[in-house]
């Protein structure tokens, strides 16, 4: 069984879900992360967590979801989700340096908080760098969060960013593009086995007119198979191999991981 580290499920129409964890089981993807974006969001990721056995939650602000400083009333919220057992990770938090983005020195300091909270917990950071690798990582490695473990999510960077991702103490989680991008495909080709972990980061696409071509979990052994392809194993090996090293990634929670993939698999 899969299990796809990364999500946003919460933000599709509560009607879409038992369709949509259906399609993921029937494609052995037994258990799925659904990351908060915002204090709101983590706390809808948990109900869904709690309501559904094969979703596990990750609880975070989003850095393009600041509407200002991070504040002591949602870091306290924050904190508090993070008892519940169905919580697996700190995410999705990071650096998003787009144009347009929130002030950059605030982001920071939401993250260092976050940081501190998933210490707090023990909790891994499954985080964002966008068009921020440099910075993205600099703090990490500031703050040793590489101490907790975690992934790069979606990741896209060179090899010599994925090896000094790896080097702070996380995984490097692939995703779709790695089905389109030539660059990235050699670096794949190029990762250790035991720092590759999957996802979808799937949302409702509504950008793209047919419902059908939207990205859900159940699209992770497609991510899958390419990678495969690349590495010139069988995809049973990249299915164990990730598992493993998922549940590597979520130390102390994941035997909370471990049965919903169980139940996922039932
Ligand atoms: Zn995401």
């Amino acid at each position: 069984m899969f299990i796809d580290i990364h999500t946003h499920i919460d933000q599709y129409e509560p009607a879409e879900l038992p369709g949509l964890l259906e399609r993921a089981r029937a494609a052995s993807v037994g258990c799925v992360v659904s990351a908060g974006t915002t204090l709101a969001s983590s706390r809808k990721c948990i109900e869904l967590a709690r309501a559904n056995s094969s979703v596990v939650a990750g609880v975070g602000v989003h850095p393009q979801d600041l509407t200002g400083e991070l504040s002591t009333e949602d870091l306290n919220g924050l904190d508090e989700l993070c008892h519940d057992r169905r919580v697996v990770a700190v995410s999705e938090v990071g650096l998003d340096f787009q144009p347009a983005s929130p002030d950059r020195a605030m982001q920071a300091r939401a993250l260092r908080a976050q940081i501190d909270m998933a210490r707090r917990h023990r909790l891994p950071v499954i985080f964002h760098m966008r068009e921020s690798i440099q910075e993205t990582l600099a703090l990490l490695r500031a703050t040793r969060a590489g101490d907790l473990g975690g992934a790069a999510h979606y990741f896209q960077g060179s090899l010599r960013d994925a090896l000094e991702v790896i080097d702070l103490g996380f995984m490097i989680s692939l995703a779709k593009p790695l089905l389109r991008l030539p660059e990235l495909q050699e670096v794949a080709a190029r990762l250790p086995a035991s720092k590759i972990v999957l996802e979808t980061d799937a949302y409702p696409q509504y950008f793209k007119s047919k419902r059908e071509r939207w990205t859900e979990p159940k699209d992770v052994p497609l991510v899958a198979s390419m990678l495969a392809e690349i590495r010139g194993v069988g995809l049973e090996e990249i299915e164990n191999v990730a598992t493993a090293n998922s549940l590597l990634m979520f130390g102390e929670r994941s035997a909370v991981v471990r049965s919903a993939l169980e139940s996922g698999a039932a």
